[in-house]
């Protein structure tokens, strides 16, 4: 009998087989780096598809596509939905009322906002370490400054710090930003990395990120919008 399998099993169990390889490569322990599946565009059919599979951690990037999919996904016990976009100031109480963890957290203004809204609420500060114009982010030089912000709020638990480095096809190129983010948790005292995508997961676990952020290399090219 053929196996019956499904193109995101598939692609699930190896994305699982890359990420321990990796963390085998570093001497690191596969269980301290969790997997987060990046659903942006992708329907709540999907995210649930990934949940009966196994995945409980899920990107998203707009409050407003979420909020749409999030009454569909309301009976997954257990899952935990992350904030990886940019979070505009009048969007955080939405934000805070449909996420558990902003990872884009780049203002003391912001923290304040979120924390206001009176629920609990993990949080990582990212930061920007290129000079791209389009990328958000607080500057190394204003991190603590934000992260002292989350740390003095009523709600808001402060986890450890994400980031996004400029897209390239060669994850080497990475390395260095996921370096300079590790440096900068430690000096903030902070253990979490969320740090590296499809194509350079494998270099983020190397410079030890504990928490990958994985669209394409799960669910597929992502649809385009339509026009
Ligand atoms: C879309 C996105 C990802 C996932 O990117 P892939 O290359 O599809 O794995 C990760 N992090 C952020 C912030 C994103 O916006």
């Amino acid at each position: 009998m053929p196996e019956v399998t499904s193109p995101l099993a598939e692609n699930y169990a190896a994305v699982l087989d890359r990420l321990a390889r990796a963390a085998q490569q570093a001497g690191r322990r596969a269980d301290d780096i969790l997997l987060l599946a990046v659903t942006k565009k992708f329907s709540a059919a999907r995210i649930a598809e990934a949940y009966e599979l196994g995945m409980r951690h899920f990107g998203e990037n707009y409050v407003q596509e979420f909020e749409g999919k999030a009454p569909a996904l309301a009976h997954l016990a257990g899952a935990q939905f992350h904030l990886i976009g940019h979070l505009q100031s009048n969007k955080t109480r939405k934000a805070a009322e449909l996420f558990h963890t902003i990872q884009t957290v780049d203002s003391a203004k912001l923290a304040q906002r979120l924390d206001a809204v009176g629920r609990p609420l993990g949080v990582f500060v990212e930061v920007k370490l290129s000079n791209e114009d389009a990328k958000s982010g607080v500057a190394p030089e204003g991190l603590s400054a934000v992260a002292d912000a989350v740390r003095a709020s009523q709600h808001l638990r402060l986890r450890g710090l994400m980031t996004m480095p400029p897209w390239t096809e060669n994850a080497e190129e990475s390395r260095p930003y996921f370096a300079r983010l590790r440096t900068l948790a430690e000096r903030e005292g902070l253990r979490e990395l969320s740090m590296g995508m499809s194509n350079d997961f494998a270099v983020a676990i190397q410079e030890g990120a504990t928490m990958v952020r994985i669209g394409t290399a799960l669910f597929g090219k992502r649809p385009q919008p339509s026009a």
